[in-house]
């Protein structure tokens, strides 16, 4: 947990000797809280105090990456317990189990399914991250089917290994792409350990409950290996929450470094319906990866669905890129219709353009997310702005006519507006369900 300013000033040799450039001791512990300076300005930290000081400004929940490149995953670092007290960062993980006694056909089907299962919603992609790879057979099967997942996914591995030496072929198989190792347990523990530090890879830690998980990732800590991810035994869904919550509060509260880590639940039932709900409560409550074994595409959109609901920042309103966006079969004379960057009013103007059935462009105008009437009234839609818009994205070289149609609500603006940009301007209708007749009627 971070230390206050008072805290740190008790770790300090409180001599004012004014080496680290402040005044008095109080004044660099000030300092140190806010991580405006860094704790080597001061020449004369005992050990153990710099040793508080670093552990103190550690995040409470480790960020761990799993896979490489730009279909990386990463989870932790979070702070809070309830998204209205800041926001959670790092959306939960979800990915799919595929096990080796699949034939090589068939896993090649699961995967083509598994890249296809990518959706838009409020102008995000919405996508799975993980792939596992379950051992069911011996070494050599598992490897193959390693091999074959590998060069088929850029997404992260899990490595569900039944024994060590597929657990080493499949490492070695999938070098430099970062797999998730799955698990060390009180029983493999060291070997585990081992080719986790040897292959640089994360690692899951298995204990019955929060006590023995934690007995572990002091031991795996102890030995360097950090990356870690942590899972309690199947229980029932209550209990499971209970963990998963215990976890999170106990990280961030009581600063447990030993369960500061994302937590990983793996959901399977017979039933679709069920295993859905289940995997949903879990995203819901702080798990940080989800495997299912469900591939159907209503199951996942779902998932992805609560996922990005639950991961957008309450503070900060969902925005689209501002840009001029083309719908349908546009060309120079297509009328030009102006709103804000803020994804409802897009996708609201959107919807109606479209079912107008006549081609137009929709100019999303930078209100840092706003919808039309609170930017006017924050000043971020103003017809300063707008012009700046109509200028950064070329509309006179794009359409012919000088003409742009402004929502209704803002139409005050309109004589500026026109002064400022040369353009003609028509006030369009208040509401977007207005858009298709007035487009008609233009
Ligand atoms: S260098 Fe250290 S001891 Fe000296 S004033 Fe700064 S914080 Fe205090």
């Amino acid at each position: 947990m971070a230390l206050s300013g008072l805290d740190i000033y008790k770790l300090l040799p409180k001599t004012n000797c004014k080496e680290c450039g402040f005044a008095t001791c109080l004044a660099f512990a000030m300092q140190l809280a806010k991580k405006a300076v860094a704790i080597e300005k001061c020449p004369y930290l005992s050990l153990e105090a710099k040793a508080n000081l670093e552990a103190s400004s550690l995040p409470p929940i480790k960020l761990i990456t799993i896979g490489a490149g730009e279909q990386k995953l990463e989870i932790g670092n979070e702070s809070v317990l309830f998204r209205h007290e800041e926001k959670f960062h790092r959306p939960c993980g979800i990915g799919f189990i595929i096990e080796d006694s699949l034939t090589d056909s068939q896993i090649i089907d699961k995967l083509d399914k598994i890249n296809s299962l990518t959706f838009e919603r409020v102008g995000q992609k919405l996508e799975i991250n993980l792939v596992a790879i379950r051992q069911i057979n011996d070494g050599k099967r598992f490897s193959d089917a390693v091999k074959i997942i590998s060069s088929k996914t850029s997404l992260g591995l899990v490595l569900m290994a039944g024994d060590l030496s597929g657990l080493k072929l499949a490492l070695e198989l999938t070098k430099g792409k970062n797999p998730l190792i799955y698990h060390a347990t009180r029983e493999n523990l060291s070997q585990v350990a081992q080719l986790a530090k040897e292959y640089k890879s994360p690692l899951v830690v298995y204990g019955q409950d929060l006590e023995k998980v934690a007995e572990l990732t002091i031991e795996l800590t102890s030995q360097g290996v950090t990356d870690l991810i942590i899972e309690t035994a199947n229980k029932p869904i209550a209990d499971k929450i209970w963990d998963l919550t215990q976890i999170r509060r106990l990280a961030l509260k009581k600063s447990n470094r030993a369960l500061g880590y994302p937590a990983l639940v793996i959901v399977e039932q017979d039933d679709p319906f069920e295993e859905i709900q289940e995997a949903a409560t879990y995203i819901s409550k702080y798990a940080g990866i989800v495997l299912i074994k469900g591939f159907e595409s209503w199951q996942v959109l779902s998932l992805l669905t609560l996922r990005q609901n639950i991961y957008t920042d309450p503070q900060k309103p969902l925005q689209i890129e501002p840009k001029l966006y083309p719908i349908g079969s546009v060309n120079n004379k297509s009328p030009v219709l102006i709103t804000t960057n803020f994804s409802l009013s897009y996708f609201t103007v959107l919807g109606e353009v479209e079912a107008s059935k006549i081609p137009a462009y929709i100019m999303s105008v930078d209100t840092e997310g706003m919808s039309v009437l609170t930017a006017w009234a924050a000043e971020k839609f103003t017809p300063h702005k707008i012009a700046e818009s109509i200028n950064k994205f070329a509309l006179a070289e794009v359409v012919t006519h000088k003409k742009l149609v402004i929502p209704g609500y803002v139409a005050m603006m309109s004589g500026e507006l026109q002064d400022e940009s040369g353009f003609e301007i028509i006030v369009g209708p208040k509401e977007a369900a207005g858009i298709p007749s007035f487009l008609k009627n233009l």
